[in-house]
């Protein structure tokens, strides 16, 4: 399953990525920054391990924390990616 790629993007379609390999640990975060960001009870994310590519667009970033850093499309507001100093991590919905 390692050469598989998964396409995902935002609602609007303004930002697309795809990930080329397999994906890791997949969780469902009920921190308060998670829930302010999804607009949620909790965010469902999956680490990568492989390449990120964005084949259309990039996400714009907002630090939530000193060690965080959350994409999200600029034009439509959906949630793509969560960047910590151990990795990436995907918005499941967003694939
Ligand atoms: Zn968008
Ligand atoms: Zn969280």
């Amino acid at each position: 399953m390692t050469n598989t790629n998964r396409t995902g993007g935002c609602q609007c379609g303004a930002v697309r990525f795809k990930i080329h390999g397999a994906l890791g640990r997949p969780s469902i975060c009920h921190c308060r920054m998670c829930q302010k960001a999804f607009g949620g009870f909790f965010g469902p994310l999956v680490t990568v391990k492989g390449e990120t590519e964005w084949t259309r667009g990039e996400p714009s970033y907002f630090q939530s924390s000193v060690n965080i850093s959350r994409g999200f499309c600029a034009a439509c507001g959906t949630p793509l990616t969560y960047k910590h100093p151990g990795g990436l991590e995907i918005a499941i919905g967003a694939f």
